[in-house]
């Protein structure tokens, strides 16, 4: 098959000036995310490089195509500072923007001190290969779970770098000069690849852009925003899935009912945001305390849940009870200006296990119960709720 080489490379500057356009959209959409400003200036990189080059079709000025490839160059470095922002890592260190500009001035130099098509688009390829390994490497080792859009851009760009250096292998000194725009079935070969790689990374760009917005919006439609813990509604769908696997291996579950004492106080005295502060510092000790596979939310106000799977109510009291302690420990009394009485931060807790065929709103309304007499009893206590049959499970 044939190409004409200038028509190749007219479709591949559109293509390139189309992908950089809805890579400006989606950085103007979302300012918020980080690296979608970078992604655009390497998006408009690549289609100056393009326009470079098809002026250099009609001019034949050396010095165009040298732009063009630092244009190329310059794009590559800039997206890959994109991706590490993108992806929650700090952009590049001057340091190796240091190294990358030596490395670049030093093949100017080369390639304006002998003139050689072959030995530019040589060196080119070597540049463009070590740059698309290195965004590859970026993408591929992004902090797990690493979403499918990011792992295929990622074998995209390592594709990338595979293509380059087979380029930077085979250039061939007998071929003809770009110049001659026809009959290389090499460079028709790379123009169209550019086409395809261009495409598909902007394609991988709205992806991973997509994934961001639905994962954000999962959590934000699962979590507290004061405390970031989990919410009610999270709760509600974590806890009916705990309540199957209970029953489906045979295993207690037990849950524990919180709620900070006298917290009404705490911003009476301290003020509002006093009392924020108190309640982010009680997830963050809860956090600390309960095990990994426990699941913590925040029910309403100062009150909190947690789920203790694999835990009858004995171990669960013992859970509470080292909970509790290490509260009225660490979030220490403090003295009022106007009242005797320092204001101590302390938590009631009750505590139930999962009965024989028990629903969780039972489960939860004994367990309410059983925070209910705590605070009869005198705040700052650990209460079991009255028990019902226990179901039978494997020791
Ligand atoms: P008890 O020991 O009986 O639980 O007494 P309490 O004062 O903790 O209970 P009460 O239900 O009377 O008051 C709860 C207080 O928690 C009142 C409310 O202003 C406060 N509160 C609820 N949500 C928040 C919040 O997000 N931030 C702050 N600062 N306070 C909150
Ligand atoms: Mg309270
Ligand atoms: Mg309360």
């Amino acid at each position: 098959m044939l190409f004409d080489i200038r028509t190749l490379l007219v479709a591949v500057a559109l293509a390139n000036l189309f992908c950089a356009a809805a890579r400006f959209l989606l950085w103007r959409m979302h300012p918020a995310i980080p690296g979608l400003g970078r992604w655009a200036l390497a998006g408009g990189a690549g289609a100056l490089a393009l326009i470079l080059i098809l002026f250099y079709g009609i001019k034949h000025w050396p010095a165009l195509l040298s732009l063009a490839e630092v244009s190329v160059v310059i794009g590559l470095v800039v997206v890959w500072d994109g991706f590490r922002r993108f992806i929650g890592r700090s952009s590049l260190s001057p340091f190796i923007l240091g190294v990358l500009a030596v490395f670049v001035l030093a093949w100017i130099a080369t390639v304006q001190l002998q003139h050689s098509l072959q030995i530019r688009a040589l060196i080119n390829a070597v540049i463009i290969a070590i740059l698309s390994v290195l965004i590859a490497r970026e993408l591929l080792t992004a902090p797990k779970p690493i979403p499918i859009a990011t792992r295929a851009t990622g074998w995209v760009y390592a594709i990338n770098a595979a293509v380059f250096l087979v380029r930077a292998v085979v250039v061939d000194p007998a071929a003809p000069p770009l110049s001659a725009l026809n009959l290389d079935g090499f460079t028709a070969f790379m123009l169209l690849w550019w086409l395809c790689t261009t495409i598909a990374i902007t394609l991988g760009m709205v992806l991973m852009t997509a994934k961001r917005l639905q994962t954000d919006l999962d959590s934000q439609a699962n979590h507290d925003p004061l405390t970031g813990a989990l919410n009610r509604r999270a709760f509600s769908l974590i806890a009916d899935n705990a309540v199957n696997q209970s029953r489906r291996y045979d295993k207690p579950l037990s849950i524990l009912m919180m709620d900070l004492d006298n917290f009404k106080r705490i911003n009476d005295h301290l003020g509002h945001q006093a009392g924020d502060v108190m309640l982010c510092r009680f997830v963050a000790i809860v956090d600390r305390v309960l095990r990994d596979q426990d699941i913590f939310c925040r029910f309403g106000g100062e009150e909190f849940v947690a789920l203790l799977p694999n835990g009858s109510d004995e171990t669960a009291l013992v859970a509470a009870d080292r909970l509790r302690t290490v509260v009225a420990t660490e979030l220490a009394p403090m003295e009022t200006s106007d009242d005797t009485s320092p204001l101590a931060v302390t938590v009631s807790i009750g505590i139930a296990e999962l009965g024989q065929d028990e629903t969780i709103e039972s489960l939860l309304s004994r367990a309410d119960a059983a925070l209910y007499q705590a605070k009869n009893k005198g705040r700052n206590r650990c209460e079991l709720a009255e028990s019902m049959q226990k179901k039978r499970h494997n020791p």
